[in-house]
């Protein structure tokens, strides 16, 4: 009897997350986890760790929700981004019978976490423009307790159309909770479901510090929604899930003079970004620059696996999507400093001169 054996039969067939960091390699340039390409200076405010912290730090709930535009009862905090979407299948589906629904290509913890919990995932993928295909969705309900949508999608890079996110928070009342993850929202601020919270009680929007704050070392996440959702999230969330230093800079970064320096470097990405897109459509490797409102890029390239290796090699670490359903050849680009998007650039360009 090998401890693996004993193990529950789902996790024993679960592939787990390939996070960019366990994938490993000997980067001098990472442009594989969609981070922001320097880190903020914060001090910590105390060194005690002796007591235990608040279940919910108080001065981060207020201060997101001062940035959210929402009240305090509409935000939890949690380990990041992703400790929201595990809450969600926990809290919602019954193991062994109840499903979520996601439209891949997309970000990979929807399935990881569902499996993990032994609830079933059906697929309906996205259409060729990379939008919802509500026919379909609509006919794979049963059983469906949870949808998740990205929006920007991860790795794709297009928001969803707004006009279908409402039409499928309609047809979903009283019947699964939609969980719109917004991990990249600050870089197109206006697309945000956030207004919408007052309309739909099944809305849950999920956020985080990993991406345009450049924290994901802090791994601090939210769950915006009605209070209903939240307080049955909070039920089952450790009783103690913040750590004393994460909360303290946590509530650093939700201050007025670090949220304009937010916007300042996004507007930067932004930019960069425009650069990037541009200087990547011109070479001869890369067929095709998907559009992007967030701070990646998806390229498809005449030989994916070659140039993702052969960039890798030089210790420019870019995230291959090649498995992805209907990526075949595809990269992720997480935009990086100028001096970072030139180096990539430039070594695509070395391929064809050899
Ligand atoms: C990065 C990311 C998250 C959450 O990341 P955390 O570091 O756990 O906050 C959630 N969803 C998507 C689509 C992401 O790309």
């Amino acid at each position: 009897m090998t401890i693996a054996s004993l193990s529950r039969k789902n996790i024993q067939t679960l592939t787990p997350y390939q996070s960019a960091r366990k994938l490993g390699g000997k980067g001098t340039i990472w442009l594989n986890a969609n981070e922001y390409p320097r880190s903020p200076q914060f001090r910590l405010s105390g060194k005690d760790l002796n007591r235990y912290p608040e279940p919910q730090p108080q001065a981060v709930v207020r201060g997101y929700a001062n940035y959210a535009g929402v009240a305090p009862e509409n935000v939890l905090v949690t380990r990041g981004g992703d400790e929201g979407i595990e809450l969600l299948i926990r809290a919602f589906c019954e193991p062994g019978r109840d499903a979520i629904l996601f439209c891949p290509p997309t970000y990979g913890m929807y399935a990881v976490s569902a499996e993990t919990a032994d609830v079933a995932c059906k697929t309906v993928p996205l259409t060729a423009d990379f939008q919802l295909n509500l026919a379909e969705i609509k006919k794979r309900l049963a059983e469906v307790k949870v949808v998740f949508l990205c929006s920007p999608n991860n790795p794709t890079g297009n928001l969803l159309k707004r006009s279908d996110l409402l039409e499928l928070l309609q047809i979903t009342q009283g019947k699964a909770i939609v969980v719109v993850d917004e991990a990249y929202i600050e870089f197109c601020p206006e697309a945000s479901l956030v207004n919408e919270l007052k309309n739909y009680p099944h809305l849950a929007i999920i956020r985080t510090l990993s991406k345009a704050f450049a924290l994901a070392g802090l791994r601090c996440g939210f769950v915006l929604a009605n209070p209903p959702l939240i307080q049955t999230l909070s039920k089952v969330i450790a009783p103690y899930p913040i750590p004393v230093p994460s909360a303290d800079i946590a509530e650093q970064a939700l201050q007025a003079d670090n949220i304009a320096l937010v916007q300042t470097r996004t507007s930067e990405i932004l930019a960069n970004r425009q650069w990037l897109a541009q200087a990547l459509a011109d070479l001869a490797q890369v067929e095709k620059v998907y559009p992007s409102e967030a701070n990646y890029l998806l390229i498809k390239c005449l030989d994916g696996e070659a140039l993702f290796n052969a960039l890798w090699a030089q210790g420019i670490i870019l995230r291959d999507q090649h498995k992805a359903l209907n990526l075949q050849n595809c990269i992720r680009i997480t935009v990086g400093t100028q001096e970072e998007n030139q180096k990539v650039v430039e070594a695509i360009l070395a391929l064809s001169r050899d």
